[in-house]
């Protein structure tokens, strides 16, 4: 068997040659790539100790955009709930991300579909997102949310926008975009009113402008070229960078661009937050990290490396009943994946409108498989889940707080790992490309 033409290889250039088309799918990157399993957490020992489990207060609470905004974004946990838009996801998906999100007092994100009226019901922090493609833009809506994220870019796709397949253009989805409904939609690739760092300057003033300086700023990078791009998003006046590593999650995008642009969340956590601390803005502005993000170990291990919070995308659609066996009726819905050539635990068919439990889909049978109130309850269990594992983590570590973790509580198990995180490799001090 060849391993550059293996049966994988060669079904694909048969499937290319049969339909003379590129691979649009869900989800994110499916190849491995070094991550937060490439790290361990050293606990405290004799000095410092760690602090009693359950006994001694370990603080979660998270600040974002403390640089301008009258109102900074004030989170119960560091975790948040990534945009994700009406259109890719249901309305009663959305609704129940919203809900989860107020259950643990942190925030929801919009996304590319505009506002729903569900969602800002439901949401108590809600992040108002700023896309290229402007589809839903709404400045009644900007003004009504806690902050406003300029999306320059996403990780699964960075330097391309997504893209929305005709199936999922119906009626509601279409009149919020204002395009023809069934027709393939394609985002832009950027913002079509300003190109380059002084334009963005511009728009963030502008956004300031509209919402008399009340909410903070948030722009939000696809890791590529992550230095330069926060850089860029610092000396334009962002009170918040969002980070979304080449593992983040996309409805639909080209699988081109999935598995084969951006870099590691692992590697562009470190580049951020090296690159706010060389501007001596590490205190003035936050990071947000997303991209893979499952577990509270993960959340510890990105706060150590210098987040102020992560967000949750795919995680959270697993938590509310993706790829789950079952629907919110208790039925089996092993057809439906069946029908869309996949099986519980291995789906990845978002783009489709298919979904089997009611999450990525516009088609009302489909979607009222979904009971907005049971999700959003195992949203919040999942959210918790992870804040818990965080504190237990920290106080292991001797931390009071989980923001006060730091790189020395890590060490690497791969020589990859601690190249790009910036820490030595486990039983040695030895930081490739930094220590000799
Ligand atoms: S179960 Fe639904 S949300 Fe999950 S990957 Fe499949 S289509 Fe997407």
């Amino acid at each position: 068997m060849s391993h550059t033409f293996s049966p994988e290889v060669i079904g694909e250039i048969q499937e290319r040659a049969r339909l003379g088309r590129c691979e649009v799918r869900g989800w994110g990157a499916r190849r491995a790539v070094p991550g937060f399993d490439d790290l361990l957490i050293l606990t405290a020992g004799l000095s410092p100790t760690p602090l009693e489990d359950h006994r001694e207060r370990c603080d979660t609470r998270t600040v974002l955009g403390t640089r301008n905004a009258s109102e900074p974004v004030i989170l119960d946990i560091p975790i948040t709930i990534a945009g994700m838009s009406f259109g890719a996801l249901s309305a009663g998906a959305k609704e129940a991300l919203a809900r989860a999100a107020t259950l643990t007092g942190t925030s929801a994100t919009t996304g590319e579909g505009g506002l729903i009226p569900e969602e800002r019901g439901a949401a108590k922090t809600l992040v108002y997102q700023c896309l290229p493609s402007r589809y839903g833009f709404d400045p009644d809506h900007l003004r009504a949310a806690d902050a406003v994220e300029i999306v320059l870019g996403q990780g699964a796709s960075p330097g391309a926008g997504g893209v929305l397949l005709g199936q999922k253009v119906t009626t509601p989805v279409a009149y919020m975009r204002d395009l023809p409904e069934g027709v393939d939609q394609r985002s832009a690739s950027r913002h079509p009113d300003w190109a380059g760092a002084d334009g963005l300057r511009v728009k963030i003033e502008e956004l300031r402008e509209v919402t008399g300086w009340r909410i903070p700023v948030y722009v939000k990078i696809g890791a590529s070229r992550v230095a330069p791009d926060v850089r860029h998003a610092v000396e334009a006046g962002a009170d918040v960078i969002v980070v979304d590593g080449m593992q983040g999650g996309t409805g639909a995008a080209h699988d081109v661009f999935i598995e084969h642009t951006g870099i590691p969340t692992l590697a562009a956590l470190r580049l951020a937050a090296d690159t706010l601390r060389a501007l001596s803005v590490e205190n003035e502005v936050q990071l947000v990290i997303s991209g893979g993000i499952r577990s509270g170990a993960d959340v510890a291990k990105a706060l150590a490396l210098g987040a102020d919070a992560v967000s949750v995308g795919v995680a959270a659609l697993i938590a509310l009943g993706c790829n789950s066996p079952s629907d919110d009726t208790g039925a089996d819905v092993s057809l439906g994946y069946r029908a869309l050539g996949t099986s519980p635990g291995s789906c990845t068919a978002c783009h489709t409108g298919g979904c089997p439990v009611g999450i990525a889909t516009q088609d009302d049978m489909l979607a009222d498989r979904l009971d907005p109130d049971f999700g959003a309850e195992r949203v919040a269990n999942y959210l918790r889940s992870l804040a818990t594992e965080a504190t237990m983590l920290a106080r292991a570590c001797g931390r009071a707080s989980v923001h006060d973790l730091a790189p020395d509580d890590l060490v690497a198990l791969t020589v990859e790992a601690a190249a790009m995180a910036r820490v030595p490799l486990a039983g040695t001090t030895w930081i490739p490309g930094v220590t000799g």
